[in-house]
């Protein structure tokens, strides 16, 4: 027997290690917490309702539930077809998997794949890169910075297979796929039989005409998989729960990625909590929608007034606002250590370094906007102030 060795190339998550140990030393309380990607909202009513009465069915035997189905209830699957209808985008509850939120769900996606390459933006959300680490796989970075608007193409990328990564409104940058730019990818993974990995955790957070589905992109069945999460719009971080669309006709060397996913969550997955499904459910109820956008406006106006700030300071943004994320050079040619620890030790704000998605984007910060409005009012008096004394 040997470990797998490659965990020792993970890294540790030295970045993330070092923030939370220079905050122990800080009253908790005290501090102003833009540092992570955690809701503070709590669960709207009709899913809290719906929770409830599915739990309640859990204490009757004539109503309770053993196991769920590995791919998930019928009812979720169908609800979540109805919203991708809504879109423009017609997809078959075959297609659907219901999952325990999109972290997992994208690790497990790598597991369809011997040894691949991956493609992944410069920065990106720290899953994709962790996943193919442990996989072993290989991964080329796309640099997403000023001189591409942070949106980089496949042009210069050769004409192989890869896994390619997409995220949408994306975490950290905050930038948005143009239909234009995603019409490129897809007809380059068709072209050179690759698979897209789109991830959809903030599509709720679009507010333009940019697609929020992979699948509102023709020719997108075929070389795409969807990955998407109740998490940041439905204030399910705690709850857990997501899905994976793979549609039939996406296939590798003529293997059907959907009949190999269903065999590996027959093998692997047992399934959602009941409850938890029925809550998820509840999101696309009428009132459901409603609380879910008030959610999104919630994070949304917080964004703007993180952004608002950093302009009147002579820090760029992006004009935009689709995203609960705010992600900016340094200001003064400042390190993202050194700018964290300016921020922190001056200021009581915390906020995330850059070089936490991805080692070289170290003159960049992220501010999150999931934070209390009240609060962020004061954060954002110091952030003006700290910004001005610099
Ligand atoms: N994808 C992105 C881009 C994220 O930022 C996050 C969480 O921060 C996730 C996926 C994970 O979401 P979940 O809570 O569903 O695991």
């Amino acid at each position: 027997m040997i470990l797998n060795e490659n965990f020792d190339k993970l890294g540790k998550g030295y970045i993330f290690a070092r923030v939370s140990q220079r905050l122990k030393a800080y009253d908790q309380n005290k501090l102003f917490k833009l540092g992570i990607g955690d809701g503070i909202l709590p669960l709207s009513r009709p899913c809290v309702n719906a929770l409830i009465k599915a739990s309640s069915q859990m204490s009757k035997k004539s109503t309770f539930k053993g196991y769920p189905p590995a791919y998930g209830y019928e009812f979720l699957k169908q609800s979540i077809k109805d919203y991708y209808i809504k879109m423009g985008a017609q997809i078959e509850t075959d297609s659907i998997f219901i999952t325990d939120g999109a972290k997992s769900g994208l690790a497990s996606i790598l597991e369809l794949f011997g040894k691949v390459t991956a493609v992944i933006n410069l920065p990106s959300y720290p899953a994709y890169v962790s996943a193919n680490i442990l996989r072993g796989n290989k991964i080329q970075f796309l640099n997403a910075d000023e001189s591409n608007n942070f949106l980089p193409t496949p042009d210069g990328l050769p004409n192989q297979s890869h896994l390619i990564y997409i995220c949408s409104p994306d975490n950290p940058t905050g930038q948005v796929y143009p239909k234009t730019l995603l019409e490129k990818w897809v007809d380059y993974a068709n072209r050179t039989g690759s698979v897209i990995i789109f991830d959809g955790a903030y599509s709720r957070y679009v507010t333009n005409d940019a697609p929020k589905s992979i699948f509102e992109i023709q020719g997108a069945k075929t070389c795409a998989i969807e990955v998407n999460s109740f998490s940041k719009f439905a204030c399910f971080t705690g709850m857990r729960c997501g899905w994976i669309i793979i549609d039939e006709a996406v296939n590798f060397n003529g293997k059907s990625l959907q009949s190999n996913f269903r065999s590996r969550q027959d093998a692997l997955f047992n399934g959602v909590s009941y409850p938890v499904q029925w809550c998820a459910n509840a999101v696309f109820t009428e009132k459901g929608e409603r609380e879910a956008q008030k959610t999104v406006d919630y994070y949304l106006k917080n964004a703007r007034k993180i952004k608002a700030v950093l302009k009147n300071n002579g820090v760029s943004v992006l004009d935009k606002t689709n995203s609960p994320y705010v992600w900016f050079r340094c200001p003064n040619n400042l390190t993202d250590q050194e700018f964290f620890d300016y921020l922190l030790d001056n200021f009581m704000l915390v906020g995330t370094p850059g070089s936490g998605f991805g080692e070289s984007c170290n003159h960049y910060f992220r501010l999150s906007a999931f934070c209390d409005k009240s609060k962020l009012n004061l954060a954002m008096e110091r952030l003006d102030v700290a910004l001005k004394q610099l």
